[in-house]
């Protein structure tokens, strides 16, 4: 067996924020923190820190006033930042700051009095936030037949924004759809897709090809990672989304088969280690890295947490 370990993969800048805000807000305030819904999706980021202290909350009203909270990764809209003031919490925010982008767009066209097609998948946690900043203004499409069934009053003020970890592909072909149906329509000059999402896409693009069977590391609910497990899955070969070895079956493998290996962006590197630890182990694996890019990208902590992390390091 040989084993393609595909890079760029795993964790992104927006998820290495968002945990590093975590780990520092436990040790500023000690447990309990309240974290606004799951910090990123990934099963095993998730316990470590439910283990460490910290409780996942899916509304503001189960924290208890006067206690600190984190918002996670995908963000959160302004009816929520203004519960948790409510409550008198002390907020802390670790919203991906290409997630802020985005509603930072929504904002401007709501503003500017347009109608803004957000192309997302209904009841994600990001598109539940971004549409919370102008809920008046925002239409939700989630396909192309979306489109098709849009209704629109006034085509001169029109936009379209999109989820940040969404298919590259599949987001093309609507917006394809939206340029026909509206051709005047404007949109942001960067797309909204993000660097890690597009990246961590594109290496499964150019490497599958090489590979009998694809495993991707991540969790059912990681939209970034099903995308990817969706991409390498061409109706011949083999794919699956697990969230680590323990979900894998040997039935799936032979000797001679050659296994790309990614993981999306909120899974962490020691469920890729010990997939490949797993496939040695049983048949005998090599692994060959093949990088597409490099990644530097780096996102600053809340600010609340900056002075912390300077005087933590330097103790
Ligand atoms: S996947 Fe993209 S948008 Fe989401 S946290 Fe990572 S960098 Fe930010």
């Amino acid at each position: 067996m040989k084993i393609i370990l595909a890079a760029p993969r795993g964790f992104c800048a927006g998820v290495n924020m968002a945990i590093d805000s975590l780990e520092l807000t436990l040790q500023k305030f000690g447990p309990p923190v309240y974290v606004y819904h799951e910090i990123v999706h990934n099963q095993y980021v998730v316990n470590t820190f439910s283990e460490k202290g910290a409780v996942f909350v899916n509304a503001i009203d189960e924290i208890p006033k006067d206690s600190v909270v984190l918002f996670s990764a995908h963000g959160v809209s302004p009816a929520i930042r203004q519960e948790a003031k409510d409550r008198n919490l002390t907020a802390l925010d670790a919203t991906c700051p290409l997630v802020t982008k985005v509603h930072l767009e929504a904002i401007k066209y709501a503003k500017a009095g347009y109608t803004i097609i957000l192309i997302g998948h209904e009841g994600h946690d990001e598109v539940i936030g971004t549409m919370g900043e102008a809920p008046e203004a925002i239409v939700l499409v989630e396909d192309e037949d979306g489109v098709e069934a849009l209704q629109v009053a006034d085509e001169s003020k029109l936009a379209y924004l999109t989820q940040t970890t969404l298919s590259v592909d599949d987001a093309e072909k609507i917006i394809r759809k939206i340029r026909e149906r509206f051709p005047g329509i404007e949109s942001p000059p960067k797309g909204d897709i993000c660097y890690a999402t597009q990246n961590r896409q594109e290496a499964v693009r150019l490497l599958s090809g090489q590979a009998d069977v694809v495993v991707v590391l991540g969790s059912q609910n990681s939209s970034n990672s099903q995308r990817l497990r969706e991409l390498a899955d061409d109706g011949i070969k083999k794919a699956f989304l697990v969230d680590g070895p323990e979900d894998l079956d040997t039935a799936n493998f032979s000797d001679t088969d050659t296994v790309l290996i990614t993981a999306g962006a909120s899974a962490p590197e020691f469920v890729v280690q010990s997939t490949i630890a797993w496939l040695v182990e049983r048949f005998g694996a090599t692994v060959e890295l093949a990088s597409i890019r490099e990644e530097s990208v780096q996102f600053p902590l809340p600010k609340l947490l900056r002075a912390f992390a300077a005087e933590t390091r330097s103790s």
